[in-house]
């Protein structure tokens, strides 16, 4: 038993109740016996008690978009958009090994956590020719640093040659793709209560993917009962793309695709209109925004106060980390305010609907809101304890705007079903600095290759 006490609460529960003196109980099965005001109750004496004085209990952050491989290709082709950042990157992704992808979702991860983050998605959809497993590579990195994981088997199969952007060496044979697909659900997937494990299907975008593996791919997994992720509406040369090539917008396309649903989250949605706004809403499709990755492409910005009023469920994911080198899912809570401020004034987004994206949103995103998200009893015991009474947040009354307007705040500790992940901002499961070495000699190796 973790008894945490004398802290404030954010619960983010459905009435988004908050405590300004509470604790937080977690039983041994690593969920939450028990959250509300002041003291805790019956305290079992071999418990271990924390002392949240000056601190913010909120639900772990859920990562809702990532390319964990990225971490090795930080810093380049800094002032392009999303086409030309792409066409640069690809030839260097093509070296990509096993032992990269470690090291670069080692670091990354780990990264998260240090940031608040419980619970992270990841889209891997490079997989060169003959190479190596990259998505057991980044599974066994999940498993070191200790977060929840939801890897997706992300595929390309439109080569330049086919009027696809990536090159032709780097896109897989459609049926082989799918194949791999199911073969990662097999081995890996594991949907069972408080599962640290599961598999998406995640075909890349829809210019380098083609329809027939983007409609395979959603039937194969409604047949296997996982969750879809694409990137979808992310710029203005992407709508390009499909009205030239398809004829319709990004978002009529994915539902001519039978890619809209319950079942589905789509990263970015930054290039919405109305109509594509009402039919997210009606289907249920959610949305992983993502404002620090779109800012740094110059993307655009996506309407979030729009879809949070149509209904649609809207995570934050820090997206890979060669187009947003911080990847910090805690500093996501401010982008998102500031982005949607930015567009909407002063009064669209406040700081609670800012962590709630970073919290509930990203367990809808991912399918798990019945698990994760909040801090309720029944649920895992996901818990960041935000130091707030030091420097960079001592006399701030409201500690949520603390948390969200304030600088990134340090972690008291960040606990996965109730192991200790981060305590007093340092990571518990693995070494921060050889994590460090590691993927700066990946990088190395990588851009070696390249040359
Ligand atoms: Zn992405």
């Amino acid at each position: 038993m973790i008894v945490i006490e004398n802290c404030a609460v954010a619960t983010v529960d459905a009435a988004r109740t908050e405590y300004s003196v509470g604790h937080v109980v977690i039983g041994d099965d690593g969920r939450i016996t028990a959250v509300g005001a002041g003291r805790a109750d019956a305290v079992d004496r071999s418990a271990r008690l924390v002392d949240g004085t000056g601190c913010l209990a909120t639900p772990g952050l859920v990562n809702a978009h990532h390319h964990l491989y990225q971490w090795v290709t930080r810093g380049l082709a800094q002032q392009s958009n999303l086409f030309g950042w792409l066409t640069t990157l690809y030839p260097v992704w093509a070296g990509l090994d096993a032992e990269m992808v470690n090291a670069a979702a080692a670091a990354g991860l780990g990264w998260l956590a240090l940031s608040g983050c419980t619970t992270s998605t990841d889209h891997h959809y490079v997989f060169p020719p003959g190479g190596d497993d990259p998505l057991a590579a980044e599974i066994e990195a999940a498993r070191l640093v200790g977060l929840r994981f939801q890897p997706c088997r992300g595929s390309m199969d439109l080569g330049r040659s086919a009027g696809g952007l990536p090159p032709d060496s780097l896109v897989e044979r459609t049926e082989a793709a799918l194949l791999a697909t199911e073969t990662a659900i097999d081995r890996y997937h594991d949907p069972s209560p408080g599962s640290m494990l599961r598999i998406s299907v995640a075909p890349c975008s829809p210019f380098s993917v083609t329809s027939t593996l983007m409609r395979e791919s959603a039937a194969l997994a409604r047949r296997r009962g996982v969750r879809l992720h694409t990137h979808l509406a992310e710029t203005a040369e992407e709508e390009q793309y499909c009205r030239a090539t398809h004829g319709c917008t990004p978002v009529e396309y994915a539902e001519q695709l039978g890619w809209l649903g319950d079942d589905v989250w789509l990263a970015h949605g930054v290039h919405l209109d109305d109509p594509a706004l009402d039919r997210l809403a009606a289907t249920g499709t959610a949305v992983a925004h993502c404002p620090s990755s779109n800012a740094r492409l110059g993307a655009g910005t996506a309407r979030v106060p729009e879809l949070l009023a149509a209904g649609v469920p809207v995570g934050l994911g820090v997206d890979g980390a060669a187009s947003q080198e911080a990847g910090q899912l805690g500093a996501e809570l401010r982008q998102a305010l500031y982005a949607a401020r930015l567009r909407g004034g002063p009064a669209a987004l406040t700081a609670r609907q800012a962590l709630a994206l970073g919290t509930v949103g990203g367990a809808e995103c991912l399918g798990r809101a019945d698990e994760i998200g909040s801090l309720e009893v029944g649920k895992l015991a996901d818990v960041a304890l935000w130091r707030l009474d030091g420097l960079g947040h001592a006399g701030i009354d409201d500690p949520v705007a603390a948390l969200v307007l304030g600088p990134p705040a340090p972690l008291a500790l960040l606990l996965v079903g109730g192991r200790t992940v981060v305590e007093h901002a340092e990571l518990r499961t693995a070494d921060a600095e050889i994590l460090a070495g590691q993927a700066a000699r990946a990088h190395r190796r990588l851009l070696a290759l390249a040359d």
